[in-house]
């Protein structure tokens, strides 16, 4: 935008003049030449995302109240993603399962997938959980610990991100295969318990994918998005058990790629150029038991007691958390890395 300001300035009118005639022209052409190279390019270019529309979006989830598994809100809002997907153009299945959570409680799960352009066989796997934790273990208000939390960042704000980028894709004519899960009964997990108690969702798909055989290019899963202080580190899989050396080294290469392009487009105070140990998370038993490398864009602030953000976990994690901001941010860097999938130059 700078450059162009200011190498206009510096142009003789003449050519400016001459600029102007020569692309009134091609304008006029345009719809003459309507299977020319010149009009197959604009499929290439990302369109542009629209920080409100996912910004209502995770507003919408949170106006259901905590979308704990088993509750009329959590039923209120599978109904809600559904149906906004389908309005979309977009299949949507729902593949529900058994899960027993570390309490003993048994709920009906619910895992959300889309599929866009199912005939392409390359493919990238897009995720984000939508259910909302049950306790609010972290808050220091000891009376409402035992409340379920809202969510609004974690789970909704990455949820916002992806039916903003569905919306975008399903009006688009991109050349690849790109799945969405919107994965549920990720949080209501032990703190401090065994690792499996978490992600019983991505668990589930992991085992029994939508498709038999199911494989991506690799995977990208969006959990805390949305926070205006947001920092996401790549994580170092060094002595992380579960990983094989080859899913491990093609979840560090989508890292580098990934956040290379973001701080190419001005986003590296949210791609921050650290790294923290690997963590549990959706990606985690999609990489570890499906095979399938994913890596995690979550936020980490640097120097925080409990690695995550302060409103983690906590009745803080509420609409006054997400900056819109944010998730463009976000929803950008995963609409380059698409079209750049797409075009063969990523
Ligand atoms: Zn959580």
């Amino acid at each position: 935008m700078h450059f162009r300001k200011h190498s206009l300035s510096l142009t003789p009118l003449w050519v400016v003049a001459l600029f102007v005639f020569i692309a009134t022209i091609s304008c006029r052409q345009e719809p003459k030449s309507s299977v020319s190279t010149a009009t197959e390019a604009p499929a290439l270019q990302p369109p542009s995302f629209q920080m409100d529309s996912a910004f209502t979006y995770v507003e919408k989830q949170v106006s259901f109240g905590p979308r704990v598994p088993g509750s009329p809100a959590h039923e209120a809002c599978l109904e809600w993603i559904v149906n906004k997907l389908s309005g979309f153009g977009l299949q949507v299945e729902k593949q529900t399962f058994s899960a027993t959570i570390y309490t003993g409680q048994t709920v009906t799960g619910t895992n959300i997938i889309t599929r866009i352009n199912p005939d392409q066989n390359k493919r990238i796997l897009l995720g984000a959980h939508w259910d909302s934790r049950f306790i609010a273990e972290q808050d220091a208000d000891a009376t409402t610990q035992k409340e379920p939390i809202l969510g609004a960042d974690d789970g909704g704000s990455g949820v916002g991100v992806l039916m903003e980028i569905a919306r975008q894709l399903a009006q688009s004519s991109i050349p690849l295969g790109v799945d969405i899960i919107f994965f549920d009964v990720e949080d209501q997990g032990e703190r401090s318990g065994a690792n499996d108690s978490w992600c019983l969702g991505a668990q589930y798909w992991s085992r029994e994918p939508h498709v038999a055989g199911y494989q991506a290019k690799y995977g990208i899963l969006l959990d805390m998005v949305g926070a205006h202080d947001a920092q996401f580190p790549v994580e170092d899989l060094t002595n992380i058990p579960g990983y094989t050396n080859q899913v491990a080294s093609r979840v560090s290469a989508t890292y580098l790629k990934v956040w290379r392009l973001a701080q190419q487009m001005g986003k590296g105070n949210l791609f921050v150029n650290r790294s923290v140990g690997g963590g549990i998370d959706d990606h985690y038993f999609v990489s570890t038991i499906r095979g399938l490398p994913m890596i995690d864009i979550i936020n980490k602030p640097m120097n925080s007691p409990t690695s995550f953000g302060a409103h983690w976990h906590t009745h803080q994690d509420k609409m006054d958390v997400i900056d819109r901001r944010t998730l463009r941010s976000v929803g950008q860097v995963l609409l380059a890395v698409l079209f750049r999938e797409a075009a063969g130059n990523f």
